[in-house]
């Protein structure tokens, strides 16, 4: 292994995924729903296989169909306007996105801010790209994570290539403001950055609303916007994700999308088209059963003890596990855990370079079954 990956190791959710299975515990690491997206947009996908449609090697850039959806998408609950033959790409999930944009942009020794804790995969791609990540650490205070604007403003300086954001944020669940993205937008445009925008979790808000970044002004052809259909129609294990941005960026990030897996699974491209159609009563269901959720999963984690920041968005809630009394490391807190009480959780340090402002901090998934999170809060409230 080499040295840009040696110091990643493998990452967190196949540890914890695969110490759930070890130990029969219930799995509330790794953010995948256990109950499987729309019947019709299956049914959609097996059509598809059927009627030969995207079994071959599927365009480059995508299907016409999906790539219309999402402009469509755009347009219908943004503004957004992108041409659907220029300024979409289909990728292998947002994963495959985020590794291209980044292949594709930065140079060696480039620097990337990135808000802190990050989902993993920024660090590692980061690194196979050459570039040098410049995290910017969301502070906990009052129940919720905040970025600070003069520290992101003091992290940008004459080597700062791009921002890698995330809003919804992954692992916090913080949604940011339109102040805050002002405030990103026009740093970005003073400071002539381009800006990666994971928005995979454009969808699951539950507190105020998600913007996208580059509906801000000066932003549309500066900023790559990532998106998949993993979390938005709970169906993670298909890997369909796409960018909108600008032609050139895209023309960009299809350059290194060719050389890492040419195209992305034929058939379900069809069916996530029919999916990004649904109705707006699909979107404001799937908020409102996972908003319930939420808030089973947090208030059972604060009666089992816990500090819980409850999140405005995403599938996950970050605790602190110290009100629990002489706990201090969220990692060995989650390596025991299962054998203390049958559950599994991730620990947010992973997500951090600086890892003691992480350390005391736990996630857990709410996309769970209600009757699987009202077990794993009996489970939790049995800690001994
Ligand atoms: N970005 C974030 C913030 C995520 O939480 C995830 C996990 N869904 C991804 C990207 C990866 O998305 P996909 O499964 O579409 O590759
Ligand atoms: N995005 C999901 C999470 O944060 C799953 C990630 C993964 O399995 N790579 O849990």
């Amino acid at each position: 292994l080499n040295r840009r990956l040696a110091e990643f190791g493998t990452t967190i959710f196949a540890e914890m995924t695969a110490l759930a299975v070890r130990t029969g515990s219930i799995n509330l690491g790794q953010g995948f729903p256990d109950t499987d997206g729309p019947d019709e947009i299956r049914e959609a996908a097996v059509r598809a296989l059927r009627a030969g449609h995207g079994n071959q090697y599927p365009p480059g850039p995508g299907v016409p169909e999906l790539r219309t959806a999402v402009a469509e998408h755009q347009q219908r609950r943004y503004g957004l306007v992108y041409d659907p033959d220029t300024e979409v790409l289909v990728t292998t999930g947002a994963t495959e996105a985020v590794a291209a944009a980044l292949l594709a942009l930065l140079e060696p020794g480039d620097e990337v801010v990135a808000l802190e804790p990050y989902y993993d995969s920024y660090a590692a791609c980061i690194a196979m790209a050459g570039g040098t990540r410049v995290p910017v650490t969301l502070h906990p205070h009052d129940g919720a994570y905040r970025l600070d604007l003069d520290e992101l403003r003091a992290a940008v300086t004459p080597r700062t290539r791009l921002i890698l954001l995330n809003t919804p944020h992954n692992p916090t669940g913080t949604v940011l403001t339109r102040d805050e993205l002002s405030a990103v937008a026009e740093l970005a445009c003073e400071r002539d950055l381009l800006v990666v925008t994971d928005e995979v979790y454009e969808h699951l808000v539950f507190e105020g609303e998600h913007i996208p970044l580059a509906s801000f002004p000066g932003m549309r052809e500066r900023t790559v916007t990532i998106s998949s259909a993993g979390k938005t129609f709970s169906f993670t294990g298909w890997k369909v994700g796409w960018i909108t941005a600008s032609p050139e960026l895209v023309t960009a990030v299809r350059s290194a999308k060719q050389f890492l897996t040419y195209v992305s699974g034929g058939p379900l491209q069809y069916a996530v088209a029919e999916a990004l159609r649904l109705p707006d009563s699909y979107f404001d269901a799937l908020r409102a059963d996972l908003r319930a959720k939420r808030d089973l999963l947090s208030t059972g984690l604060a009666e089992a003890g816990f500090g819980v920041y409850e999140p405005a968005g995403t599938y996950f809630v970050t605790t602190d596990i110290r009100p629990l009394g002489g706990e201090q490391d969220g990692l060995a807190f989650c390596r025991a855990l299962p054998e203390r009480c049958g559950v599994v959780a991730v620990p947010n340090a992973v997500f951090y370079d600086h890892r003691d402002q992480g350390a005391p901090f736990v996630r857990f998934a709410f996309c769970k079954r209600t009757e699987v999170l009202t077990e794993a809060v009996s489970r939790l409230k049995g800690l001994d």
